[in-house]
């Protein structure tokens, strides 16, 4: 093969399947974290006046620690908590990075003690279905809330509003922006169920329509990040024609 051929080749190659974590802007403090490893997630950061709030710890401490490294190119500002919105390993299995730099991890008590109860099942059923993720010991939250608890002065909001996609998933709200972060909970496609109260998972999703939240902008934790508040509507409707049995 001559060397120009040799280059066609490898300029035409498929790109390497690296996955990737990047971080964007989405409006005031909050920033939009995608996370494309194992099955991709979405999480979010709160850059504040005097440091940073993760939301969501993704996958493991590796894609912790390049998260962290994205941070970094926006501010120098301190990353000093990191909510666990669920007990689930992609939102909690980056614990054990974010705890080696000083940054509390912060949680409801029920996501703690699911997380004590029931982590090394998660982690068993994620590695069914994903069998290159790690088995990850739990890294506990160090700082529980009984419920709702708001961090960033405010500015960051966590809310709880009863069982959906797990027990104890909650939702992360903020003001200044009118940014929702959906969490699991919300998404465009139904994705798993294995863990959800299927019951209760309507109620939930009234439950915080009926708040009446002057949503602009809902992050979904997996597939496309960014909607509009008709997101909860359209995830209603999704449970709403699932067959019943
Ligand atoms: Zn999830």
């Amino acid at each position: 093969m001559n060397r120009l051929i040799l280059l066609l080749a490898l300029l035409t190659a498929p790109a390497l399947a690296e996955p990737t974590l990047t971080l964007s802007p989405v409006r005031g403090g909050v920033y939009l974290v995608e996370d494309g490893f194992y099955a991709a997630e979405n999480s979010a950061v709160y850059v504040g006046r005097d440091h940073v709030t993760v939301v969501g710890a993704t996958w493991t401490p590796q894609t912790a620690a390049l998260l962290v490294g994205e941070i970094r190119k926006v501010t120098i500002l301190p990353v000093t908590e990191v909510i666990n919105t669920n007990y689930h390993p992609d939102r909690a299995g980056g614990n054990a990075y974010f705890k080696s730099i000083g940054a509390m991890i912060v949680s409801t008590r029920t996501t703690r003690n699911l997380m004590v109860r029931d982590w090394d099942k998660a982690v068993a059923w994620t590695r069914s279905g994903l069998p290159a993720y790690p088995a990850l010991s739990a890294v506990l939250p160090d700082t529980v809330y009984p419920g709702d608890f708001s961090l960033q002065d405010g500015k960051v909001k966590a809310l709880y509003l009863g069982p959906s996609h797990t027990q104890d998933g909650i939702f992360v709200w903020f003001p200044d922006e009118k940014i929702l972060y959906g969490n699991c909970i919300l998404k465009e496609k139904l994705g798993n169920l294995d863990f959800a109260d299927v019951a209760e998972y309507p109620n939930t999703l009234r439950k915080l329509k009926a708040l009446n939240l002057p949503i602009a902008t809902v992050i979904a934790g997996h597939y496309a990040p960014l909607h509009g508040p008709d997101l909860i509507d359209r995830y209603l409707a999704l449970l709403e024609a699932m067959p019943k049995d």
